[in-house]
């Protein structure tokens, strides 16, 4: 037992003898609220002083624009009539299996990589990972491509 919970303990016992007096509590509180005002005084100071930094709109509102008009999508195709659009800007993981086989695709930091294959040659693997505009995965063996494009629109059909 520490000395101060003895003295809790007693002044619990002897309500006569309280250690603290009313006015020894006001003057704990006044305490208190100037230390939380200090503190509210001095965040608001750091906070203020950060604004400049933060909120420059000349590089962070353009930064976001560009980074609006700039998401891409990979379009996943193969002969069997398979068709997937993925936001490059959301991670994913997709299995695309047909008659001719299973390819695994990762969309991982704005680009898509076809990481597994049971295909012969293992084109498509070896390709690795692509996150430009035109670029392009093929998986001859199991007729399968996936595009970079800007509009899933502009993909190229594999079937009419
Ligand atoms: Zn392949």
């Amino acid at each position: 037992m520490t000395g101060s919970e003895r003295v809790f303990l007693e002044a619990l016992q002897t309500p006569h003898k309280r250690p603290f007096s009313f006015v020894d509590i006001i003057v704990a509180c006044c305490g208190l609220l100037l230390a939380f005002a200090c503190v509210a005084l001095l965040g608001f100071g750091y906070s203020g002083a950060g604004v400049p930094q933060e909120t420059d709109p000349q590089s962070n509102g353009a930064n976001a624009i560009t980074q609006d008009t700039k998401t891409l999508y990979a379009v996943v195709q193969n002969t069997a009539g398979y068709y997937a659009e993925l936001p490059l800007n959301e991670e994913t993981t997709l299995e695309v299996t047909s008659s001719l086989g299973t390819n695994i695709l990762i969309v991982s930091g704005g680009m898509i990589c076809c990481t597994e294959s049971d295909c012969a040659n293992q084109v498509c693997v070896d390709t690795g990972w692509i996150s430009q505009e035109g670029e392009l995965i093929v998986c001859l063996p199991h007729r399968l491509t996936v595009q970079v494009v800007k509009d899933p629109a502009d993909a190229i059909p594999l079937s009419a």
